[in-house]
């Protein structure tokens, strides 16, 4: 599976450029042309990083990251920032509000394919695309889950769950944020539908003793965590 970036970029000349470069680097490539439109697109899919423009109509680039990391169900979102500022004080303020990185216009392909998998490696989306916990292993790209260096058959929805759940391990999720992640937050699913997959990913696990990985936590929701 390739690595869906999300281009927040208001001109139309700079997205194609930064479309082109990235889907030559083999990711998966969204745009928006303002804020707002980023925001309705992150209510209903969250890709594995943001570049968001500093100067856009409407909500501010620095605003939007504001808002982003307001929004418990997206804050963890990597994102890299463009900007034609070149002045110390704005790249500070740019961290400070939680950006990842910076590039600064103009850049060269290279540099920004560069950053990019830097802030992705960072973020533990790792070369290999595996998410290792015991004797589990979930091949990111390959969709598919070995336990004990067996295949086992997942389907989607819980291949998503449990992606999901190892990806932010030890911490809990409601059944509200489950939903917000694995089906998105304009298709109605009922709280109990998660109950159901949870239990399907349990039993995916049962015969390996790692069912337990997968915890209730009482009034609160659920975790992904190999401590009892
Ligand atoms: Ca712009």
């Amino acid at each position: 599976m390739s690595h869906d970036i999300l281009i927040v970029e208001d001109e139309p000349d700079i997205r194609e450029m930064l479309r082109f470069s990235l889907e030559r680097a083999g990711y998966n490539v969204q745009e928006a042309a303002d804020g707002e439109s980023a925001l309705e697109y992150l209510n209903n899919k969250i890709p594995h990083l943001a570049l968001v423009d500093w100067m856009l109509p409407g909500i501010s680039g620095v605003d939007l990251v504001r808002r982003i990391r307001a929004d418990e169900t997206i804050q963890d979102l990597p994102i890299v920032m463009l900007t034609a500022r070149g002045g110390e004080s704005d790249k500070l303020a740019s961290f400070e509000r939680g950006v990842d990185d910076y590039i600064t216009k103009p850049f060269s392909p290279k540099e920004l394919q560069a950053r990019i998998k830097a802030v992705l490696r960072r973020s533990g989306h790792n070369e290999s695309g595996q998410l290792i916990v015991a004797d589990i292993c979930l091949d990111t790209r390959a969709h598919r889950l070995m336990i004990a260096d067996q295949t086992v058959h997942i389907g989607p929805t819980e291949y998503k769950m449990l992606e999901f759940l190892m990806r932010n391990h030890g911490r809990v999720f409601s059944r509200e944020q489950l939903l917000d992640h694995i089906w998105g937050r304009t298709i109605y699913v009922e709280e109990r539908t998660v109950d159901v997959h949870i239990l399907r990913v349990r039993k995916l696990l049962a015969p390996f003793g790692y069912d337990r990985f997968i915890q209730t936590v009482r009034g609160a929701g659920y975790r992904f965590s190999e401590k009892d």
